[in-house]
């Protein structure tokens, strides 16, 4: 190393704090914005870089030539003083991202940091902390793939999200903010800007796919069913630890994809379907993007007989890589495209069963028809095909 600044920069970044990125905490950032003072990883360089350098000054550690006064500067500021001041007050219902969260997550979280200093400034957090929010969204048809325009209305006061087809008409819709879920939608719908909403509707899940052409109102979109969510459960349970709350506002798909299973005769044969793992629900769909699920498993706890076993039982088919889901109702035969993923289903899977049932999740199983007829949308137990 002949260049003394590089050694200068080899150090700083051994401190703690700045061997993680500042904005998304993933290891031994290579980057650094010099102007900002702090040291980032390659995804988030790239957020950086894209707000323009009268925000963020972007160079790479070992790669760059650095000046002086630049080393000066995050040797004067660094990782952790950064955050302190661009972090000061981020809302309890804002989903801080990690290196996993969806792009479009860790875009708007940096953009809020630094460009719109949300979190210096917390009047600018009005529009998603507020309990109230309404705009254009694009809708995806409920049988038509098309996408429209739908005017939604969430209002936090009487726990609704409402959509209208025509504005001074009835809603459409009227889902409870505290009964659905939201997740981003990019690998689904192939656009980066979009949600998936799910909730209950007649003891069925219903999905409903929204984008917006602008990140920042999608993601703010997101943040607000969050915020509402929290507040409400903040009313509801006044004593409750505010964490044990957060892990309840919206939950990511620990795991989704294909899978085969029989039907509920021995002589059935394996059909492919999309397995969507939600909470304690299992989901199975004969499209990815279908409105409604097949049909849908409740998983309860291993002491109520649920269990989960590789293979298939004596006598029964092997579909290659085949495992065993065992409710008290019926036992499913499922296989996997590889044993890889035929694991992770089974983990996953496993981690379900051995967790206790919250009460939230006694309503949801009590509310759940498992069974969904598709000649009588009054679904019916145990008289599907599927
Ligand atoms: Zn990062």
């Amino acid at each position: 190393m002949a260049d003394p600044n590089e050694k200068l920069i080899a150090d700083l970044l051994k401190k703690p704090g700045n061997n993680i990125c500042a904005d998304c905490g993933a290891k031994n950032p290579e980057w650094a914005s010099y102007n900002i003072g702090i040291f980032i990883c390659t995804k988030c360089a790239g957020v950086h870089r894209s707000m323009g350098t009268h925000i963020s000054k972007v160079k790479h550690t070992t790669l760059d030539k650095w000046e002086d006064s630049q080393v000066s500067r995050v040797r004067e500021v660094g990782n952790i003083a950064s955050k302190l001041h661009f972090e000061e007050r981020v809302p309890s219902c804002y989903r801080k991202p990690n290196q996993d969260s969806p792009d479009v997550l860790i875009e708007q979280w940096i953009r809020a940091k630094y460009e719109r200093e949300e979190f210096c400034h917390p009047e600018r957090q009005s529009h998603y902390v507020s309990g109230f929010m309404e705009g254009f969204l694009m809708k995806r048809g409920k049988e038509d793939p098309k996408y429209q325009p739908r005017k939604f209305v969430l209002n936090e006061a009487d726990d609704t999200l409402k959509y209208y087809v025509k504005e001074n008409k009835e809603p459409k819709a009227v889902l409870r903010i505290s009964e659905l879920n939201v997740s981003f939608a990019p690998a689904k719908t192939g656009n980066q800007n979009s949600l998936q909403i799910s909730f209950l509707k007649d003891g069925t899940t219903r999905h409903i796919y929204v984008y917006h052409n602008e990140s920042e109102v999608i993601t703010n979109w997101y943040l607000a069913i969050r915020c509402a969510k929290l507040h409400r459960l903040q009313v509801a349970y006044p004593g409750a630890n505010e964490q044990d709350l957060l892990s309840q506002l919206t939950k990511d798909f620990p795991k989704e994809g294909f899978l085969w299973k029989t039907g509920p005769r021995p002589s059935d044969t394996y059909k492919k379907r999309w397995f969507t793992l939600d909470g304690r629900k299992l989901m199975y769909h004969e499209d990815p993007m279908d409105a409604n699920p097949k049909g849908e498993i409740f998983l309860g706890h291993t002491s109520e007989g649920y269990a989960i076993k590789m293979g298939v039982p004596p006598g029964a088919r092997d579909q290659g890589y085949s495992f065993t889901l065992q409710t008290p109702d019926r036992t499913y035969l499922l296989s996997a495209q590889a044993n890889e993923d035929r694991i992770q289903w089974i983990q996953v899977l496993q981690k379900v069963i051995d967790r206790p049932l919250t009460p939230q999740d006694a309503s949801i199983a009590a509310r759940l028809v498992r069974k969904r007829n598709p000649d009588n949308v009054k679904s019916c137990y145990g008289c599907a095909k599927d």
